[in-house]
This record gives C-alpha cells, structure tokens and sequence, in this order.
C-alpha cells in the first residue's frame, strides 16, 4: 500500500516528548506506520518523496467532555456567581431558545471543532440533535445521554425509554462513528438507583458512560446535608423536596459504582485528595474542565493534586454556556498559564491520548503504530518547545495533513446499542 512521508520540524506523538526534526509515516487510509526521528525512519522509507512540514505535526485532538446541543447558549449565561444561578439562568434560557437558533448554533460548532483538529468528542446530550452535525463532519467519538431526575419511578420508566426515543428521533444515528450510552447527570440531580443502573447497563455493553461529579461545593453539601443552594433551588423552582443521601459524596459515588473504569468522571473540582486516589485505585477515566470551572465558579480543578493520586486526566471544555469556545487546546493553555511547572507537551497528551483513552478509543489521540487519529500541523518557526508553541499560537490554522480513518462497516455496527437494551418499552416523562 501506497505511504506518506512527512517530514517535520517537530513532531508531538500525543503520548510521548516530541520528537525535534521527527517523520511520520501514514498509509492512505490514514493509519500511522511508524513515527520517530527522521535520522531513522526516512531511510526506512525510501519511495516517496518526504513532504516537508515547517513546524508542528500532531494527532487529532480528543474534546472529552462537552454539550454541543447547547453552543446556542454561547454568551447568553452569566458566569460567576456558582453553579445553581447558572444552572437556573440556563434552564431559563434554552426553555426560551427556538430550535433553528439551537440548529444553527449546532452547525457553527461542529464546523468549529473540525477547524480546530477536534476528531473526537465526548458529547452529553438531553437530545441528541447535535449527534447528526458531528457525524456530517467526521467527528466521533462517545454519546452521553443524560439522564435527570430525583423520582426515583419516574426516571426508572425514562430509562426503560430511552431506546424507544432514541429509535425515533435520530433514525440515522448507528452511521456515526460514536458509542452510545446512557449517562447520569450527577449524583445531586438523578436518583442513586438510576445511576447505578445506567453504569451497570454501560459496563455489561462494554462502553463508556459518564458522570459529572465534584464540580462544586453545592453539590457536596446537598449530597452530604441535604443543605446550601442546590435543596433550595429544588424547592423553589421545581417545588421538589428530594430526601438527599446525606453520606460522603464519594462514598455514594463507590455505592452507585462510579469509580470504575468505564465511567469517564468530569470536573473533580471539588475533590480532596483521599477522594482522588479513591478514584484513581477504581480506574475511573477523569475529564477536567478548567475554563468552565473558572466561569462558573471562579476556581480551578487541582491540578497538581490530580497528578499526584497518579490520574493522567483528559480535558473537555463543557459548553458554550460556560465557556467561550470548544478548543480544547485552549483547555491545556489555561492549565499551562496556571500551572507552569507542569511540562507542556504533558498538556498537549491531555487533550489527544488521554483524552481518546478517557473514550475508550486507543485508535485515536496519538501518532503511534496502527493508529487512525488524524495527523495535523501549525506551521511557522518553532523556537524551543513545540508543545509551548503549539499552545502560544491557538488562533494559527491547523492544517490537516491526513484525515482520520473512520471505522470500518462493522466496527460501527459493532457499537450500536444492542436491540432491547435499553428496553423498547415506551414511556416519556
Ligand atoms: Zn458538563
């Protein structure tokens, strides 16, 4: 089979240092054959002529964590003032949003993530409309539909329809190159039975789901005294008095079976450090969202702390109504403005390998043998480190060099939800 041979300044392999004045080798499909020094692979390869690539080379990058079906919320959210005004502005405002604004926004979003070497999004959805827009772009990835609700009946029947619904309302969706799972929302807006039985479902289907947990203090003490802001905006906005578990919030975690391995954990903002070696000796993947963090509650996620339990944490930028684009780059840059001492390609790994290993997908987010991610460069002059500059230059065009290969007839239809799981039987609420 015919190959490619490009020749870079800089080569970052998305899982390893990068490589100064490296080679990748790419096959038509689009798989790697072999990266390293160009000293060695260039004589190994011959044929064709190398194509030369002033600056950085690098793999498609890995959006662990965002809601694409909200971009239309982009500005429109005040930030701030902690989650529960933003939440209740939220709610406020896409019950006001017409759906070809929703649509538009969509498109625009999904056109913005492909420009920016996005081929891979772990995207939580109330209702899958953005699922169609990234599939038109190639985009892949894993799809999180969420599931709320404190009723502990009333979100059993939900989850018992969601097969039902999701046959109805995206027809075409089995095409995407996504899995697809049920997700719980976090552990203060859905019952623990439902949680636990979506993250059961999830791991007998051998696929990803996710939860939002430790995002903020709220959430800690409703969960841990059914007390503060979230039990309050409950009771007023949705007259609801849900009895809280009042127990350690990761202690319920472990209960409902959160701190496993096929559960992607996102934010831990608010999580000490006896709770991140908790999840890190359960194998749970760990997304962090700085920029949303910052926006809504002027905080960070610890970094440093997270490192140390020994997680290697992926990055996602939650929505346009918390954050100001869906560049997950701009993620490593703002961990990289706050956190200099770590190194910065150890940034770049967390928005492609970590992140493609967060989505269960070893096929994407790093140059490696046999891998299918993408190859992309920002070309200009790089003076030191490439990572650095890859980082300093988030507005220069990423060029791609080779489109991802998508996955194969059957791999896909190997990732379809298995008919009758969840059950066809249909009950809205
Ligand atoms: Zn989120």
């Amino acid at each position: 089979m015919s190959v490619r041979v490009l020749h870079a300044d800089h080569v970052l392999p998305g899982d390893a240092p990068p490589i100064a004045d490296g080679a990748v080798v790419v096959d038509a499909r689009g798989a790697i054959v072999e990266v390293g020094a160009a000293a060695e692979v260039l004589p190994r390869h011959a044929g064709p002529t190398p194509e030369r690539v002033r600056g950085v080379v690098f793999p498609g990058l890995v959006n662990a964590h965002t809601h694409v079906e909200l971009s239309s919320m982009r500005g429109k959210i005040a930030g701030g003032h902690g989650f529960v005004p933003w939440v209740d502005r939220l709610v406020t405002t896409r019950s006001e949003t017409l759906p070809d604004e929703d649509a538009e926004a969509i498109e625009r979003a999904a056109a913005d993530l492909a420009a920016s070497a996005t081929v891979a999004v772990g995207d939580v959805t109330n209702s899958l409309t953005a699922v169609a827009a990234l599939a038109r772009r190639g985009i892949g990835g894993a799809v999180f539909h969420e599931v709320l609700g404190m009723d502990r009946d009333v979100v059993l029947r939900r989850i018992d329809g969601l097969r039902a619904e999701l046959e109805e309302r995206v027809p075409s969706w089995p095409g995407a190159d996504v899995s697809y799972a049920p997700a719980p929302h976090t552990l203060f807006t859905l019952h623990p039975d439902a949680a636990r039985a979506l993250l059961d479902s999830a791991e007998r289907r051998g696929v990803r789901t996710s939860l939002h947990l430790a995002e903020h203090a709220a959430e800690r003490r409703a969960v841990e005294h059914g007390e503060g802001p979230v039990p309050e905006w409950f009771a007023t906005r949705f007259k609801q008095r849900p009895e809280w578990p009042k127990r350690p919030l990761f202690d319920l975690a472990a209960d409902v079976g959160a701190l496993r391995p096929h559960v992607v954990l996102v934010h831990l903002a608010d999580a000490r450090p006896d709770e991140l070696a908790r999840v890190a000796a359960g194998g749970a993947p760990v997304v962090l969202c700085p920029r949303s963090n910052l926006y809504i509650e002027g905080r960070l996620p610890p970094l440093l702390a997270v490192l140390a339990a020994g997680i290697e944490p992926a990055l996602g930028t939650d929505s346009l109504a918390s954050n100001a684009s869906l560049d997950v780059l701009a993620e490593a840059r703002a961990l990289a403005d706050r956190f200099p001492g770590v190194a910065k390609w150890e940034l770049v790994k967390m928005a492609t390998w970590n992140g493609a290993r967060a989505l269960g997908r070893d096929d994407l987010g790093r140059l490696a043998r046999g891998a299918r991610p993408g190859v992309f460069a920002v070309e200009g002059a790089v003076a030191g480190d490439p990572a650095a500059f890859l980082l300093a230059n988030l507005r220069a065009p990423r060029r791609e060099l080779a489109r991802r290969a998508l996955r194969s007839a059957e791999e896909l239809a190997s990732l379809a939800p298995p008919a009758g799981e969840p059950s066809a039987r249909k009950e809205m609420s």
